[in-house]
């Protein structure tokens, strides 16, 4: 890998927002339909051949690393229904970036944890997300399509038997769907040292049905869980989506993300780059970077470093879901890379 010295440099927006986060997108497919992300007949699959190998994913988190990034988040879709996703971690943690190696984490939904947390952890791993939406079982089938809670149950108890701490549970609150769940997910999260996370539901889903009336706000979350539990906030998130809170004094503690009704867009430090090569300087974007052309069309590395800088050049300050002229990107959550 070979950055000339002019651009290998922090990649600084015109906000000043610099970023060190890079979510890959391992894969669009998945082994659930959750409804809030895809429809039940799923979606068009981004063609076969259009999907970064494993070398390019390399060279591509090389090149970032080069370029300031300190962390790969890898996602999907389901990132483990990728075949080689556990070779993809341990290629991306030999990586060095800023004083130590890439750290490298996970958000998935934890189906394929039981065969895979050891291995995952063995190469490298050292963080993980599971969602985990609702702990009813005939729930979980409606929300996801699948009858699966179970096994989502035993990957989280593979997850913190490997080593994984913390073990980050993420719920969507969803009006009549589990908003009356918060409280026993955040004691569930306890009873397993897990640190749960409340999350605002965005407008990405396939189906277009997001609604900001029905939408569980992050203020309501935590009067609910205010009720039941003494919340102290933790100071000092930087560029964390999250806000913190400490449940009865802690240890444990209780995130909530409000991406839409309190944006911390100010603060985002992240870039993302889906499974068939595009770049996105966010969630909400509407137009992508071709990174897939520059890679197949025999790019250099300084052509790999000038586009992801050009990429985060064009970032917007927000990300508008409160601007009367929004539009909700065209590809769902589960293409882009949660
Ligand atoms: N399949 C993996 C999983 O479910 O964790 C990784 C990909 S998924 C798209 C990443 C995260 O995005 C999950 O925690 C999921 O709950 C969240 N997500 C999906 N659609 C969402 C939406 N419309 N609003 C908020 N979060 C969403
Ligand atoms: Fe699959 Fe994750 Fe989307 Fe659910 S949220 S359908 S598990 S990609």
């Amino acid at each position: 890998m070979s950055v000339s010295a002019e651009l290998a440099r922090p990649l600084v927006d015109r906000y000043g927002r610099v970023h060190r986060d890079l979510r890959i997108s391992l894969t669009d497919k998945c082994n659930l339909r959750c409804t809030y992300c895809m429809p039940a007949e799923g979606v068009p699959w981004l063609s076969k051949d259009n999907i970064l190998t494993t070398d390019e994913l390399e060279r591509v988190a090389q090149i970032a690393a080069a370029l300031g990034i300190v962390e790969v988040r890898l996602t999907g879709g389901e990132p483990l229904l990728r075949r080689d996703a556990v070779d993809v971690v341990r290629r991306m943690a030999r990586i060095v970036a800023g004083d130590g190696p890439l750290e490298v984490s996970m958000t998935t939904n934890g189906l394929r944890l039981p065969a895979l947390a050891e291995e995952l952890v063995a190469a490298g791993l050292t963080r993980v997300n599971v969602s985990l939406d609702t702990l009813r079982p005939d729930r979980f089938l409606a929300l996801t399509r699948r009858n699966r809670l179970d096994d989502v149950l035993d990957g989280i108890r593979a997850a913190l038997a490997a080593g994984l701490a913390p073990v980050k549970l993420n719920a969507v609150a969803m009006r009549d769907v589990n908003d009356d769940e918060l409280v026993d997910l955040l004691r569930f999260a306890q009873d397993h040292g897990c640190e749960m996370r409340f999350i605002e539901q965005m407008p990405l889903d396939a189906g277009h049905v997001w609604s900001r009336v029905k939408m569980v706000r992050g203020e309501e979350i935590l009067d609910r869980l205010g009720e039941v539990f003494t919340l102290t906030e933790i100071s000092g998130r930087g560029a964390a989506p999250a806000e913190t809170f400490l449940v009865d004094g802690g240890p444990t503690t209780v995130g909530v993300i409000r991406s839409v009704s309190l944006p911390f867009c100010g603060a985002c430090d992240r870039v993302r780059l889906t499974a068939d090569g595009q770049l996105r300087n966010c969630l909400f974007a509407r137009e992508e970077s071709d990174l897939l052309a520059v890679l197949r069309g025999g790019g250099s590395d300084d052509d790999v470093a000038r586009l992801l800088h050009t990429c985060i050049a064009g970032k917007l300050p927000g990300h508008g879901i409160n601007d009367p002229g929004f539009l909700q990107p065209d590809r769902p959550m589960s293409a882009i890379g949660g």
